[in-house]
Formats: C-alpha cells, structure tokens, sequence
C-alpha cells in the first residue's frame, strides 16, 4: 500500500471525513485489521481564511507549498488537498513537487462522466462557484456547470464559514440548500456538485429532489484509495 499525505485543517471539520472515509475504504477492500497509511498535516484554518480574504493567493500559495513539502519530505507517494477552494493554488503546489496531487476536480469529473451525466450544478465557496480554477478544468473535461444566483451563492458561502466550517448544522439552512438545488433542477441539472468537502455534513443523503448528489470528499477520498491501493 502506497501512503497518502493528506493536507487538510481546511477546515478540520472536512480533513476528519477523509480520515474516517479513508481507512474505511482500505479496510473494506484489504479487510480485517488494515488501515489507510496517512501522513496528516493539518493547518490553521483561521490563517489560510484570512489569505483567502485579503485575495492573498500568492501567499496562501506559498504556506501551502511548504506544508505540502514537510509532506513530501515525511516520505507521502502522493498529496490530497482536503478542500476544493484551495486548489485555486494547486498548480503552485504541484510545481513544487515530486509526487502527485490528486486533483479534486478531475477525480470529480471523472466519477460523474462514468455515470453518463453532462449538465451538473455546482455549490461551494464563492471562489469555487466563480472563479475558473474549478469551473473551467471541469468543462475541460466536457461538462457543462451551471451555478446558483447571485444572492444564493452568497447564502451558500456564508452557510459554509459561519457554520459549516465551525461544525454546525442547521435545518433551516438545509431547507434553503434544497431550494436552491430545486432551481438548479429547473434549469436544467442532472446533477449537483457538492463542490465544498464541507457541504455533506448539511446533506448527507444521495439524491435531492432525484437528482444525484456528488459529494466531493468522497470522490476524493476514492481516487486516494485507488492511487493508494493501485485499483
Ligand atoms: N473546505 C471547503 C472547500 O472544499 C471550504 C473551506 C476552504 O476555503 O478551504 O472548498
């Protein structure tokens, strides 16, 4: 089994996921008492919040560098940064490697290309739902993205630093999520990207509104394993 180095704290609550999924995941296909071989760096999230704030992202690009190289240096075969937003920066980081990072993205596109699927919403921070770095590798590789409105992408932001991110979960804001991906329905998704590695703790389930749900930390999670396990 190869070891993974998970580079995570972004925000911890998520980075506790790919730990649990992780070794569960090994030690379904292994059995017995096999585990996942991790190697953990985990962050303060408070530091990195603020980078992403002041739109520091040579900065932020800089710290993650150097914590993916203790990673590197600690003896991982290859890298998982535990959050979408944060591979804004991941070609600054791949840069600076000799192993390889598991993209999140392309681990995403991948899984739902497999199940036939073409037009997906796609729900996260405010920098994944805007900006290229996501959006664009996943239409690379032949989606289509749609994302929420203006004022429901801030809702969906917000939700996720002031509450999911400090481990709370509220049944109002699920609502409110559901809503959203019921518009995305009507504009056509046939699936939904829960493109935030926090936003399954709101929505644990599989389907919405009978559309698919992709939940990211586990697709992640999967292509680790296969990388780790050479499936
Ligand atoms: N974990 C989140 C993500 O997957 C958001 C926190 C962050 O900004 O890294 O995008």
């Amino acid at each position: 089994m190869k070891t993974i180095g998970l580079l995570g704290g972004m925000s911890w609550e998520s980075t506790a996921l790919y730990y649990q999924h992780l070794n569960k995941a090994v030690q379904q296909y292994l059995g017995g008492l096999n585990s996942a071989k991790v190697i953990l760096n985990s962050v303060n999230f408070a530091e990195i919040e603020q980078l992403q704030q002041q739109g520091d992202w040579v900065q932020a690009a800089e710290v993650l560098k150097q914590e993916a190289q203790k990673l590197q240096r600690a003896g991982v075969d290859a890298i998982v940064l535990c959050t979408n937003t944060m591979h804004l920066v991941a070609p600054e980081i791949q840069k600076a490697m000799t192993v390889p990072l598991l993209h999140i993205a392309d681990a995403t596109a991948k899984h739902i290309l497999a199940q036939g699927i073409q037009r997906v919403a796609l729900l996260g921070t405010a920098f994944t739902m805007e900006q290229d770095f996501y959006k664009a590798r996943l239409m690379e590789q032949g989606l289509e993205v749609l994302v929420p409105q203006d004022k429901d992408r801030v809702f969906i932001h917000r939700t996720i630093y002031d509450e999911l991110c400090l481990g709370q979960v509220k049944a109002s804001s699920k609502q409110l999520f559901l809503k959203i991906i019921e518009d995305l329905k009507q504009q056509g998704a046939q699936g939904v990207i829960l493109g935030c590695t926090e936003i399954v703790m709101l929505l644990p389930e599989t389907t919405a509104h009978d559309l698919p749900l992709f939940d990211t930390t586990s697709i992640h999670v999967q292509s680790a394993v296969d990388f780790m396990l050479d499936n």
